[in-house]
């Protein structure tokens, strides 16, 4: 039985790019079952106006889910426990290195050159990879020592299969490229207890999702995931990346583009069929 999700963060209005993105999981989720999981690890950001908007406009498109919905400020239970069991293999580490520290790091040797920036971020120069767990302080991220990740795994490449990009085909990421263009990526933020990556990868194991559906700007997010789930003897789902919903100049939405929310063109009256037909559905 697939089993897909659309996992949005209450930060915002959903756009048409959400309306896309949720009724592509749940037409994908076909005879199976379609979830919404409601991603606020960030706190600060997250507001309970947008997550009631999110039920009343995915309702409107018509779409149906089990309830109650997980939300991840509810789990984090179970981001500490991944992190407990990554933290008794050695693969973790605490850090106190702020965004700019890891740019001045980065520019420091060839002034002028731009940092490489990887899909959680410019890569992490490994300032405080020294660093041990029983040394963690309150205001530091949690990182993931990837070199020693491999090494442990004994593995020479991450691969994922996608079924919208390339059917059939597998994609690969080599070890050394993971290191280079990925790097030891953040498994917790400061205060937060958790980070995108790792609880994505738990939750989308804990509720049995077999399809990830999510736009192309994470597909090499999925490097990452499919990392973790070898390192956490978790299940790896199939992939499909969808295509993005953009602008009229070719932008991609976000969420602050409060002129494509879906409540905006209801409140015009737009019917759902309308909204369907704008993003080609
Ligand atoms: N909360 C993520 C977002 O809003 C979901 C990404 C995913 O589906 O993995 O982009």
């Amino acid at each position: 039985m697939t089993r897909t999700r659309f996992a949005p963060s209450p930060t915002g209005p959903l756009h048409l790019g959400h309306a896309f993105a949720a009724l592509t999981a749940a037409r994908l989720a076909d005879a199976g079952q379609f979830l919404l999981r409601i991603e606020d690890i960030d706190q600060s950001r997250c507001r309970p106006a947008y997550e009631a908007a999110i039920f009343e406009d995915l309702a409107w498109l018509g779409l149906d889910w089990p309830k109650p919905v997980w939300r991840q400020s509810e789990r984090l239970g179970a981001y500490q426990q991944a992190l407990d069991r990554l933290a008794a293999l050695g693969l973790i580490y605490p850090c106190s290195c702020r965004r700019a520290d890891i740019l001045a790091a980065l520019d420091a040797p060839q002034e002028g050159q731009k940092p490489l920036i990887g899909p959680d971020g410019p890569i992490y120069p490994g300032t405080c990879r020294h660093r041990a767990m029983s040394d963690a302080r309150p205001e530091d991220a949690i990182r993931l020592n990837a070199a020693k990740a491999f090494a442990l795994l004994d593995l020479s490449e991450v691969a994922f299969l996608d079924e919208n990009i390339a059917p059939g085909v597998s994609h690969r990421l080599a070890a050394t490229e993971f290191l280079t263009g990925v790097g030891d990526v953040v498994l917790a933020r400061r205060g937060m207890g958790t980070s995108y990556h790792l609880a994505v990868v738990v939750d989308d194991a804990a509720q049995g999702i077999t399809l990830v559906t999510r736009g192309k700007d994470l597909l090499d997010s999925t490097w990452i995931h499919v990392l973790l789930q070898r390192l956490l003897d978790l299940p790896s789902p199939r992939y499909h990346h969808h295509r993005l919903i953009r602008d009229d100049s070719g932008k991609r939405l976000a969420k602050r583009d409060d002129a494509r929310a879906i409540s905006l063109y209801r409140a015009e009256g737009a019917r759902p069929e309308d909204i369907r037909r704008m993003i080609g559905l």
